[in-house]
């Protein structure tokens, strides 16, 4: 066993030099500033999708709005546009209340409570709920904390004696990710608060099909309070790069989250990401990637850099439209696809 453990060990040091040496390698010819640049530029124009208007403060927010950001691993930062101003980060926190249940509880905590796979439906779908309360029970939930069902279900299994505790906690993580103190847009969290009837009903399903165990009306206010995280481009990509750096923050130079622990986030993110689209998405980027109706989406190349592009207006599936276009050419030009490996022959 010893042996065994002391061989894993080397190996994975070799890998990790050898994983080091490739990205060198890769990034010796890139210029990560040359593609932020091009896609900016590209994509200024573009004025397709809408911004969301189910929650009230979202359709007020500037459609113009365009930032992109690039942080790699290293701690290197290459921006365009506007990376200052704040948007509400939206379903982009369900990586990252996600992230905290599994650092809390296991990787398993998840998969067994909630699940780790696609429902295939719309990111608030009640058919979906539906449809997996079959599997219920059978140890094999087909649900993900990536849509509204399993997020609210995964904010309800953070820790925590009160509501202010748990907010602690949820906050915390969001902070320890982009590597400075965020705060609420208070707009939006009493915009999405007095219309977030769905989210109730939803919630009050998944309490009642034993997903949620706890008060599940406090689940769905500190859902939508996580969901009205103010952030900027370059904080989203700050939280995509420690992703991509495997829970290592490349700014503040803090391990937020157990290294281990992030291959199974990237999974899920893989998986889900951008609601019914998800597939689509990967097909053409390979890249574990989330997506927020305020207009931001983060994406994350392992090993190498996180993506972040904020323009709010939004396609069909709820997905950024700038931002997808965006991400996509950079990545391409910065070989960020996981999957389209340098193979020696
Ligand atoms: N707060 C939003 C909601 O629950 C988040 C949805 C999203 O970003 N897709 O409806």
């Amino acid at each position: 066993m010893q042996g065994w453990n002391r061989f894993t060990r080397m190996t994975s040091a070799m890998t990790v030099a050898a994983v080091a040496l490739a990205a060198a390698a890769l990034w010796a010819d890139a210029d990560p500033q040359a593609a932020v640049n091009a896609a900016f530029a590209k994509f200024k124009t573009l004025n397709e999708g809408k911004n969301a208007d189910y929650i009230p403060a979202l359709a007020k927010v500037d459609p113009n709005l365009f930032g992109v950001a690039v942080v790699t691993v290293d701690g290197k930062v290459y921006t365009a546009g506007d990376v200052a101003t704040e948007v509400s980060i939206q379903s982009i926190s369900k990586v990252f209340t996600m992230a905290q249940v599994i650092e809390e509880q296991g990787v398993e905590s998840i998969e067994k409570r909630i699940g780790v796979d696609a429902t295939g439906g719309r990111f608030n779908s009640i058919i979906a709920v539906e449809a997996v309360r079959t599997v219920v029970g059978s140890g094999a939930p087909e649900m993900n904390a990536l849509v509204n069902p399993g997020a609210i279900s995964a904010t309800s299994m953070v820790k925590g004696a009160s509501a202010d505790e748990v907010w602690k906690r949820i906050i915390g993580i969001h902070d320890e990710f982009a590597g400075r103190p965020l705060a609420v847009l208070q707009d939006v969290y009493k915009s999405e608060s007095d219309s977030n009837e769905r989210n109730q009903a939803i919630g009050a399903l998944m309490f009642a099909y034993g997903y949620i165990k706890t008060d599940w009306r406090q689940a769905v206010d500190l859902y939508t309070r996580q969901c009205s995280i103010g952030v900027n481009a370059k904080d989203l990509a700050t939280m995509a790069a420690t992703l991509a750096g495997m829970g290592r923050n490349p700014t503040t130079g803090k391990q937020v989250m157990d290294a281990a622990k992030v291959p199974p986030v990237l999974a899920v993110m893989a998986t889900a990401g951008l609601y019914d689209d998800s597939g689509k998405w990967l097909y053409h980027t390979g890249l574990p990637a989330k997506s927020g109706v305020g207009g931001g989406i983060i994406a994350v190349s392992p090993g190498k850099f996180g993506i972040a592009v904020v323009s709010p207006p939004l396609d069909a599936a709820g997905n950024s439209v700038r931002a997808q276009k965006a991400i996509a050419d950079i990545s391409n030009a910065l070989r960020g696809n996981p999957f389209a490996a340098t193979v020696d022959r």
